[in-house]
């Protein structure tokens, strides 16, 4: 009988392992990669939708299309993981694992901040992104609070982000003098590990008139009032809200009994949980660096390289590195980039290149040589 490999999540942890899986195996293993969704989307074309320059059928990258030698996609919902047994529950049936790996990201807690399911918007999701962008389009004056809502939080220079696309957005359409932008942070500065990164956000804030107020904590909003209430009482006031829910582990990864303080502890030498042979990548994780499909997808390498090990009787990879590469939109066409080493050294750091049209066509390649290498 061929070895089982089962694979839980195909975002960038599930599909960068299935695919390294793939490539040095090819069908001597039977892996099963199950995702509830049918396609699919990288992050940042969230922030895409929301601006109105795509549509969300654009950015769906389906799973119909995954060709990989001795791999099978399932599109079913996971309902219970064993990590003991090796043993997963979906909607349609079990599944029985030589090994398991856990991929299944982190889910937005919109409960955790009061008032935000009333009266905020979220754009971390599609389906938030795309509400946004029906909303923007209706908003030509008053106060765009951008709130993140609790950290640890994806892609820890997405909200900057925003700020800075609203602001073009809200220029192209001639309404920019009649808004303000304000944007709320729980961190002390926008890339904490690169302080020339987080300088030349700041610079950017502050050329473009948005207010940076960082190390604020959000408690809940009123909707009544419309306001947002920080720890120690203090408001602010905004007509439209656009927030980075609370995050947290997915209920059947917490309800399995793998977490501990909210998320899955790995060690970046293979990525194996207490549990022998059930691995567990990317966002779910803790493993000392950020939730970002970058560090998922690294950690994801190496996790495939030990179950290859595994099987092949062969020698451990080298550990997980830490090392990844986030680009930053500043707008009107321009991405900057930083580079991050979260694990090597005794404190993260990070080096940042300037914002460029060439940094913006690389960003291009790095979403389209991923759709070449999954599907
Ligand atoms: C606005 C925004 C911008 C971003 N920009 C960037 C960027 O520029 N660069 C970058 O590297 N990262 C970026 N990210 C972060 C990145 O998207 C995530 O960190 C990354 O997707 C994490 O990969 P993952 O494999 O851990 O989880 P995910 O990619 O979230 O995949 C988890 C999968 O599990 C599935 N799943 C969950 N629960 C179940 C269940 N019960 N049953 C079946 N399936 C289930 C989900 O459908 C999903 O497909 C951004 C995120 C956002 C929101």
């Amino acid at each position: 009988m061929k070895t089982r490999v089962v694979v839980l999540g195909a975002g960038f942890g599930g599909l960068e392992l299935t695919t390294v899986l793939a490539e040095a195996l090819g069908d001597e293993v039977e892996v099963t990669l199950i995702d509830g969704s049918d396609a699919f989307v990288f992050g940042f074309a969230k922030l895409d939708v929301m601006f109105g320059r795509t549509t969300p059928e654009a950015v769906r990258l389906h799973y119909s299309e995954i060709a990989k030698p001795g791999v099978r996609f399932l599109q079913e919902t996971i309902t219970a993981i064993d990590p003991q047994a090796r043993v997963v529950a979906t909607d349609a049936g079990t599944h029985e694992a030589d090994f398991l790996v856990v991929a299944l990201g982190a889910d937005y807690d919109m409960d955790a901040t009061p008032g935000l399911a009333e009266s905020g918007n979220e754009f971390y999701s599609v389906a938030g992104a795309e509400r946004l962008r029906d909303v923007l389009s209706e908003f030509t004056e008053g106060r765009a609070v951008i709130g993140v809502c609790g950290a640890p939080f994806k892609c820890p220079p997405a909200p900057s982000e925003t700020a800075l696309l609203l602001h073009d957005y809200l220029t192209t359409r001639g309404c920019r003098a009649a808004c303000e932008i304000t944007f709320l942070m729980p961190l002390p500065s926008p890339v904490p590990p690169s302080p020339d990164t987080s300088k030349a956000l700041i610079a950017a804030f502050a050329e473009r008139d948005i207010e940076f107020r960082p190390g604020s904590r959000i408690r809940s909003l009123d909707p009544e009032r419309r306001v947002v209430v920080l720890d120690g009482e203090s408001e602010v006031p905004y007509d439209l809200f656009l927030g980075v829910p609370k995050h947290r582990a997915p209920d059947v990864v917490v309800a399995s009994g793998m977490t501990e303080e909210g998320y899955i502890p790995v060690g970046p030498e293979n990525l194996l949980t207490r549990f022998p042979n059930v691995y567990a990548v990317g966002d779910v994780t803790t493993v000392g660096v950020p939730k970002a499909g970058v560090f998922a997808e690294g950690a994801a390498r190496v996790a495939a390289k030990s179950i290859i090990a595994a099987i092949e009787s062969g020698a451990e990879p080298e550990p997980y590195d830490g090392l990844g590469s986030c680009y930053i939109e500043f707008g009107g066409g321009r991405v900057g980039r930083v580079d991050v080493d979260f694990l090597s050294g005794p404190k993260p750091t990070g080096t940042f290149q300037a914002p460029s049209a060439a940094l913006a066509a690389e960003k291009v390649h790095f979403g389209s040589s991923r759709r070449a290498r999954w599907f």
